[in-house]
């Protein structure tokens, strides 16, 4: 048994609020990756690998919030956070406000493989991106026009889900392989209008990534601040680790009961053991596929 799930990101998106036209481009990039994962799983590849492909698609399809297309900072810039977790050994590797890394997953499992840290941020995980041979680019190819529109809406006052859906749109995946091992991957632009050098839960391992093997794997969406304050990915795990409760369970209690007793919104897409997945979200949607070796292949973007 393998699987994999992804997201596209949790937000005010409404049947209403995407026209035809965007809507089955949403789901033609969510099916993108969806499969590029799951090819990998096919094959007997690593979960790692499987959820790192999946992320590496979304990065570089400019509707989704995180490498090309991201929201951006307060002043006008792209600034990324990605992060990657393998179950079996609890390896980690993550990067947080890179402005020049073209695929932040690609530098986060750099960092969990080749480097002795888990978190390198800024110039320093720019410099080691460089050292690695990893692909840098201007800050504007991440910038598109929607972004920019958004942007100024924030700036003037109207929140940017009036204007366009999905202004968050992080993006994220979790596997099983054929192995049993789980992993996780989370990436980002974080959030719209942001502060310079803000930091969201993506690349927080516990936060808004987790992985462990025989317990789950998790990858959160939405409204960072609130997903560190709850350790959120890490108190799933916790929960159906030392609590006994289902998956599902945890994660009903996390977004439904912690998450919104401080007023925090968003979803998670998580796997466990035996490849059941779980996705919930407290917004009106959240962009999101699922497959399994079992034939069963869903793209779903509203309740
Ligand atoms: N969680 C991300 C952050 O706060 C944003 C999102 O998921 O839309 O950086």
């Amino acid at each position: 048994m393998y699987s994999i799930a992804i997201h596209g990101g949790a937000g005010a998106v409404s049947r209403q609020s995407l026209s035809a036209e965007r809507e089955r481009q949403y789901r033609d990039g969510l099916a993108a990756a969806l499969d590029a994962g799951y090819a990998i799983l096919e094959k007997g590849g690593s979960s790692l690998d499987a959820v790192t492909a999946a992320v590496h698609t979304l990065e570089d399809d400019p509707l989704f919030n995180s490498g090309r297309g991201a929201a951006l900072t307060c002043d006008g810039a792209a600034e990324l956070d990605a992060a990657v977790m393998e179950g079996r050994q609890l390896r980690a590797g993550a990067v947080a406000a890179v402005r020049h890394v073209r695929n932040p997953i690609e530098l986060a499992r750099r960092v969990m493989e080749k480097s002795r840290h888990v978190l390198l941020v800024g110039s320093g995980a720019e410099e080691f991106a460089l050292e690695e041979g990893l692909p840098l680019v201007p800050n504007a190819w991440f910038r598109t026009e929607e972004r920019r529109a958004q942007l100024e809406s924030e700036r003037s006052g109207r929140p940017v889900s009036d204007l366009i859906p999905s202004s968050q749109g992080t993006v994220g995946a979790v596997a099983i392989d054929s192995a049993g091992d789980l992993a996780a991957a989370t990436s980002t632009g974080g959030m719209t209008n942001k502060r310079q050098g803000r930091v969201g839960d993506s690349p927080i391992i516990g936060a808004g990534t987790y992985a462990k093997n025989g317990v789950c794997a998790v990858s959160a969406t939405g409204h960072g601040e609130y997903f560190i304050r709850c350790v959120a990915a890490h108190h799933i795990c916790a929960a159906v680790e030392h609590r006994g409760c289902s998956l599902q369970e945890a994660v009903h209690e996390l977004l439904h009961e912690k998450l919104r007793e401080l007023g925090g919104t968003g979803g998670v897409i998580a796997i466990d053991r035996s490849g059941r997945i779980v996705s919930d979200f407290s917004t009106e949607g959240m962009f999101r596929g699922a497959r399994d070796s079992s034939g069963s292949r869903q793209i779903d973007i509203y309740r």
